[in-house]
């Protein structure tokens, strides 16, 4: 099996290739026809399964194709600052051949270089729950074009209580949009998020 097999944009595959990967993981086998047809998701999946590139290809692939439009199109939510800047870099390295800008947002550090991020035009937002909040208490940038919202160890950021700020967020984004959903497991609370 290849990734030709997914139809996903020329720019797109020189991507894979330039980062090296040949073949799908399994979870890239089912999720990127589902991801890439609009169709909400719920993904069954731990760290180290290839599940950044499941949802980042066809997302880079829909902003890609169709008429360009501009301020934020993807928001991914991730618990922490390491993965929501490996996120970033998975972005940023399998969309090297597109003019396709992400934009990592979490605390802890300045906000001047994160706010510079958005202000060049960043498509993709990768953001922690709490600094997002913050940016979006301060009117620093707007959400209302988002279509596609992913949801990145969605158990992990339960756990760790960020159910609140979630449903914060997801009040203000659009309610006609894509939304996936990756965890490692699935209690209820998170399969609601797609249902
Ligand atoms: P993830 O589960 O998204 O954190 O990915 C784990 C690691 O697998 C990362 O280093 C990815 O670059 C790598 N990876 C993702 N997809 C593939 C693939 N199809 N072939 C080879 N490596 C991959």
């Amino acid at each position: 099996m290849s990734f030709q097999q997914f139809s996903l944009h020329p720019h797109v595959l020189a991507g894979i290739k330039s980062v090296g990967y040949t073949q799908p993981t399994p979870i890239q086998q089912q999720a990127i026809p589902v991801v890439m047809e609009g169709r909400d998701g719920l993904g069954l999946a731990q760290t180290g399964t290839g599940k950044t590139a499941a949802f980042a290809l066809p997302i880079l692939h829909r902003l890609s194709s169709g008429p360009s439009k501009r301020g934020v199109r993807a928001l991914v939510i991730a618990p922490t600052r390491e993965l929501a800047e490996q996120i970033h870099q998975a972005f940023v390295e399998l969309g090297k051949h597109l003019r396709i800008k992400s934009v990592a947002i979490y605390g802890g550090v300045g906000k001047g270089p994160q706010l510079a991020g958005l202000r060049r035009g960043a498509q993709v937002v990768v953001a922690c729950p709490g600094r997002l909040l913050d940016h979006v208490d301060q009117n620093d940038f707007n959400l209302a074009g988002v279509e596609v919202l992913v949801l990145d160890e969605a158990d992990r950021m339960c756990d760790m209580g960020f159910m609140p700020d979630i449903r914060r967020i997801i009040k203000i984004l659009p309610s006609k949009r894509q939304t996936l959903c990756f965890a490692a497991t699935m209690p209820e609370d998170i399969r609601r998020f797609t249902a």
